[in-house]
């Protein structure tokens, strides 16, 4: 074969290099079918393919390419071991675009290869597939299962993580009960049997076909979500009745109101956060306050302090104890919210304390919802649930 410059260089254009190669004398022609080789040739015509670039040239390889008459397939084109399935570029070209697809966003792979978005795409999505094949779920005990929105408001999904490995498992579309069904006809019910803990948010609708599908195992519930559920349920509702209370109790226009309210205002992110990472100077004072300013609101933000060191114990029964000196303050606060959030709590606490027995690691959760979102955010998301899905597999491949 040899190469050839057909194209002259112009100084606008980017450069370009096309090579046309020749095939060598009598060269047997072989269906792409069934790779045999094939006498009878219906007709020749010129082909045009993109493969890797040449010192950063944009480089095509022009070659005749034969359709052919296979007495066994019938009409047919003659085979090219080195051409992507798609026909537009060479495999090399097609490997080198999935490579770089699994660290950058589509559109950067496109820009780099000059290629398409939707080449990129098709490319990643097969790459993907091939590599990630069907699960393996024969050996998975424990597992965590979270909802996610993939356009909030609108459309969710649902993820199944296997909790030592961090490997995700499973993604499907929806939320509900019967969504979560497809994933356990895919554990099978030998799988079922095998399952030993579910961890989950307290507030999903997984539990009953959890229950109905795996009778047998242990349900855990995990710090990040009851955390989130006592910022909704609890700080926001004491914040907003204590906003409240003060216009109520002197008017709202009365200049110390104003002052105690804007004390309040805008410190949702700041009682919502880690006691440890409030690290401004200006935070800190704003927080201790707050807290000395309102009474409620002190109760609140040491209750949930507390609330989260029931995951840091290991034997059932001093877990047991603590949560009982726990629920007596949440009881003895007056504070109606948190009062309720308490007996909610009250009849799930098994799920807490089991805890002890299968400790997860607190930001696995929270991990895995912050990655999905980032690659939501790299444009995955809206367009290809699919190609998403395998997206959000390949982030967790599991650690062995
Ligand atoms: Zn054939």
């Amino acid at each position: 074969m040899r190469g050839v410059q057909r194209e002259p260089p112009s100084a606008s254009d980017p450069p370009r290099i096309v090579l046309e190669l020749r095939p060598l004398p009598n060269y047997p022609k072989r269906c792409s079918r069934c790779g045999e080789v094939v006498a009878e040739i219906h007709d020749v015509s010129e082909r045009r393919v993109r493969d890797l670039p040449i010192l950063e040239a944009e480089t095509w390889l022009v070659f005749p390419r034969a359709r052919l008459e296979c007495p066994r397939c019938g009409p047919t084109v003659e085979a090219v071991p080195w051409l992507d399935r798609y026909q537009r570029l060479t495999t090399r070209l097609a490997a080198a675009i999935a490579r770089l697809a699994q660290v950058l966003p589509i559109k950067h792979v496109a820009a780099w290869f000059a290629v398409g978005w939707e080449t990129v795409k098709q490319i990643d999505h097969r790459a993907l597939a091939q590599r990630l094949g069907p699960v393996d779920l024969t050996a998975v005990r424990v597992i965590a299962i979270d909802e996610f929105a993939i356009q909030r408001g609108h459309r969710y999904a649902t993820v199944v993580v296997e909790v030592p490995t961090k490997r995700v498992l499973w993604v499907g579309r929806g939320r509900g009960r019967e969504d979560l069904r497809a994933f356990f006809t895919l554990l099978g019910p030998e799988g079922c049997r095998r399952l030993e803990a579910v961890v989950m948010d307290m507030s999903t609708a997984y539990l009953e076909e959890v229950r109905a599908q795996c009778p047998h195992v242990t349900l855990v519930y995990d710090l990040f979500h009851v955390v989130a559920k006592y910022g909704r349920e609890v700080i926001d509702r004491v914040r907003v009745d204590e906003t409240n209370r003060i216009a109520r109790a002197a008017g709202p226009n009365d200049p110390a109101t104003r002052a105690r309210r804007r004390v309040i205002k805008g410190t949702r992110w700041l009682l919502l956060k880690n006691r440890t990472n409030v690290t401004r100077h200006t935070d800190r004072v704003r927080l201790r306050e707050l807290l000395a300013a309102n009474r409620a609101l002190f109760i609140v933000y040491v209750l949930k302090d507390d609330l989260k060191r029931l995951w840091r114990f290991r034997y059932p029964g001093a877990a047991r104890r603590f949560w009982r000196a726990w629920y007596r303050r949440a009881m003895a606060s007056r504070l109606p919210a948190l009062q309720q959030f308490a007996r909610n709590l009250a009849v799930r606490i098994d799920g807490v304390i089991s805890h002890c027995r299968y400790p997860l690691h607190t930001g696995l959760l929270e991990g895995i919802n912050n990655k999905i979102k980032v690659l939501k955010r790299m444009a995955y998301g809206f367009r290809d649930d699919a190609y998403f899905f395998l997206k959000i597999r390949a982030a967790f491949p599991g650690i062995p």
